[in-house]
């Protein structure tokens, strides 16, 4: 049994915790339900860069998830907003059409006037003209800053595919220059930015997720608790915790 004494809010991971690919995973919505009966409150976090968070949530509506859309929290958004923060108001983005939303709608310019910061989110149609055109921002000076550092993700079959962190490797060995900031898990940006929006202190809430070098590894530089779900211990079996 695990103490949820003084949780307020649980944050879950997505891919492989709430779903696989567009297959929602067994019991997920029973469970988001039942705890909310319980009066916890529940977020949903992602390193996904190439989806708005409107795009998220509408999928997890279509999975009978019951959720508003200020409880979803992807690298895009937060890369957005840590743009808007940092006043990075004109930038230079690699990334998918859901990041350069994302950013627009945050009011930072992808126009690539005046620019201050190069962006690096997972894009498919990455290409020797991108690579070299962040180079040239680069060394004008430029911020280097991506969504996350995931080097692959699984698809079906177990394949591997090249992952936002593939992305910036391309840039980062054709410049020697470290990285600036990484928005995504597992560092704590994602999570201190729900729980400053929404008023949580890191004891109020609990992180599940299936990875420990993301998730459990944010949630402990965090200073919060919590669960790893694996196949055989699912989201499912996770509401008998409470
Ligand atoms: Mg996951």
């Amino acid at each position: 049994m695990i103490s949820i004494h003084n949780i307020k809010a649980i944050a879950f991971d997505l891919d492989g915790t709430i779903y696989y690919g567009n297959q929602a995973i067994d019991g997920a919505a029973e469970t988001i339900e039942y705890l909310k009966n319980k009066g916890i409150k529940v977020f949903y976090f992602t390193n996904n860069s190439t989806k708005t968070r409107e795009q998220i949530y509408s999928k997890l509506k279509g999975m009978g998830l019951d959720l508003s859309l200020d409880t979803v929290y992807t690298s895009a958004y937060a890369t957005a907003f840590y743009c808007k923060e940092s006043q990075l108001d004109s930038v230079y983005c690699i990334g998918s059409d859901g990041l350069i939303s994302e950013l627009n709608g945050h009011g930072i310019s992808t126009n690539n006037e005046k620019v201050k910061a190069v962006i690096v989110g997972l894009d498919f149609n990455i290409n020797y003209d991108k690579i070299a055109t962040a180079l040239l921002h680069l060394q004008n000076g430029c911020k280097l800053i991506n969504c996350n550092q995931d080097k692959n993700y699984p698809v079906e079959g177990g394949r591997l595919m090249p992952g936002c962190g593939a992305m910036t490797a391309a840039i980062s060995g054709a410049y020697d220059k470290d990285i600036d900031f990484i928005v995504g898990k597992p560092n704590t940006y994602m999570i201190e930015l729900l729980a400053n929006k929404h008023g949580y202190g890191n004891k109020d809430i609990l992180v599940v997720g299936d990875s420990l070098d993301s998730d459990i590894e944010m949630a402990n530089r965090f200073g919060c608790k919590s669960i790893l779900v694996t196949k055989d211990n699912s989201i499912k079996q996770f509401r008998n915790c409470f």
